[in-house]
């Protein structure tokens, strides 16, 4: 306490949701020296790299916006990819953080010595600071499924998030392979161009029917002139997404019930010919997997251009890829909708924390955090959508927002000098992983179901507690559970 205040320096790892939130959270605190490290030319993170015909954020709009900064234009209750990339772009650019932000230069390893976090880049830049937030991300880094010859394509095959535009998609003969949140999608937009469209589906899912009408001008007016409007249906909505949490982790609970019986009879009322219906029939329970979300998906897959291949693939060759009854499907185009490395997080950047112990090391077995923002040994580190945070079917800007305010607690420790390092402990974070563990087992997420979900021993890497439990953990750390030097 003899200490005064410090002049803290920080470096935020990411200019996407989270590290835009971080920048300006900083600002409004009077933080203000900082630098935003993004690899990329713009900001917008997830938005920026998903350019996919028929991108739309799951999460109403009005749900996915900051809290700090509603918008009563949102186009559509749940509105395209341009437009929430164009948000978090105007965002940025209203609270003035372009010039804090070091684009095109990606951080490649962080390293703790004598009290401070040395960050280099892949450009040579190098560059000391008090505290770094990770702000990194969760669904970034794609992954390509091991199918024998995807390289022996002549046809155009990309990454959903690494979407050629120069390829001719009208009349063209798409592939997609995946059925998750992505590949529902963009099936959905791309049925009516393709000249065919075949779905490669080695799981079926459950697809939750939500509309997806547009806002009227009049709406909008009345959202401008009377932002209470815009307060209410934002409550509404988090009403309604807590109940989605809270149904998630308890697997027998009535509103659980509930929405498997809305996933079923969307199946049943919306496919027409019983034997398509049986091939889209999933044989686990509803929300095991992360619930796709569609208004329009049963449709496009019953339209007379459109294929499901039910069909195991054997191998990609010249000409398309040939499945395990010798058939060979000619293609044209083909996307890989096969999801992203959620084990990631901020990795491949190496992170060195005290007594030169490595990230590596940290998590050799699985990622894992205390609270999923601060991790035993690496001091004034934090992370924002961490390792088992809640990533359910809800907004996770909300979870971004709570979790800041959370770790600007345990910075302002720092500022006044209470301490010169923090992180949490390794009993506390070892108690919460084994009170986590324990948890998991009566979610949906564990009823038999091979989900991104699930870390390599079949344990869910999630929050399994409810949303508003996630809440008050989060209004004030724990005095007990952080070591402070
Ligand atoms: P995903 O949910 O992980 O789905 C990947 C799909 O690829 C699965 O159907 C998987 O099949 C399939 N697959 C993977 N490897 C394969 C292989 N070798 N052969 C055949 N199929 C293979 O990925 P995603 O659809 O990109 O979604 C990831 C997450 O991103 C979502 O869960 C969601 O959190 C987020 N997302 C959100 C939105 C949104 O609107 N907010 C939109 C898109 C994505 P199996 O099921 O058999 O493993």
């Amino acid at each position: 306490m003899t200490e005064q205040p410090r002049v803290l320096r920080f470096a935020i790892i990411g200019a996407g949701m989270a590290g835009i939130l971080s920048a300006i959270k900083l600002e409004e605190r009077g933080f203000t020296d900082f630098t935003v490290f993004e690899k990329a030319d713009r900001v917008g993170g997830t938005w920026r790299e998903n350019t996919y015909p028929g991108l739309s954020c799951d999460v109403p709009s009005h749900l996915y916006s900051y809290s700090f900064a509603p918008t009563p234009d949102w186009s559509h209750r749940f509105s395209p990819g341009k437009e929430i990339q164009a948000y978090f772009e105007r965002v940025a650019e209203e609270h003035g953080i372009a010039d804090d932000i070091r684009f095109g230069d990606e951080v490649t390893s962080c390293r703790f010595v004598d009290g401070r976090w040395h960050i280099e880049t892949a450009g040579g830049h190098h560059d000391v600071a008090d505290v770094v937030i990770a702000a990194t991300g969760v669904l970034h880094q794609p992954r390509y499924p091991d199918i024998d010859g995807l390289e022996d394509f002549e046809g155009a095959v990309f990454h959903s998030s690494r979407w050629n535009h120069d390829v001719k998609l009208d009349g063209a003969r798409i592939g997609i392979v995946g059925t998750g949140s992505t590949a529902v999608q963009m099936f959905s937009a791309l049925v009516d161009r393709a000249g065919r469209l075949s779905l490669f589906q080695r799981t079926a899912q459950w697809i939750m029917p939500q509309e997806n009408p547009p806002y009227t001008d009049e709406e909008r007016a009345a959202f401008r002139s009377n932002p209470e409007q815009l307060t209410e249906v934002r409550a509404n909505l988090t009403r309604m997404f807590d109940t989605f949490a809270n149904a998630i982790v308890d697997a027998d609970s009535p509103e659980m019930t509930m929405i498997a019986g809305m996933c079923r009879d969307n199946l049943e009322k919306n496919v027409h010919d019983p034997e398509l219906r049986e091939r889209l029939r999933p044989d686990y329970r509803a929300g095991c997997k992360r619930l796709v979300i569609s208004p329009d998906f049963y449709g496009a897959i019953q339209r007379p251009n459109a294929e499901l291949v039910t069909e195991g693939i054997d191998r990609v060759e010249g000409e398309g890829v040939r499945t395990r009854d010798g058939k060979l499907h000619e293609l044209e185009v083909l996307v890989l909708a096969t999801g992203f490395r959620t084990d990631a997080f901020m990795r491949p950047m190496s992170v060195t924390g005290r007594d030169g112990r490595t990230l590596a090391d940290e998590w050799a077995a699985r990622p894992s955090a205390y609270m999923s923002v601060s991790i035993p040994g690496f001091p004034n580190f934090f992370m924002l959508n961490g390792p088992n945070g809640p990533v359910g079917n809800f907004s996770l800007i909300e979870v971004a927002e709570l979790q800041f305010d959370y770790i600007l607690q345990l910075v302002e420790r720092l500022r006044v000098g209470e301490c010169r390092e923090v992180s949490a402990s390794r009993a506390a974070m070892e108690q919460h992983e084994a009170a986590r563990e324990e948890a998991v087992k009566k979610t949906v997420w564990v009823t038999g179901c091979r989900s991104w979900y699930l870390d390599d021993r079949g344990i869910p890497a999630t929050w399994p507690w409810s949303f508003d439990r996630f809440r008050t953990e989060m209004q004030t750390p724990h005095e007990a559970a952080f070591e402070y030097r």
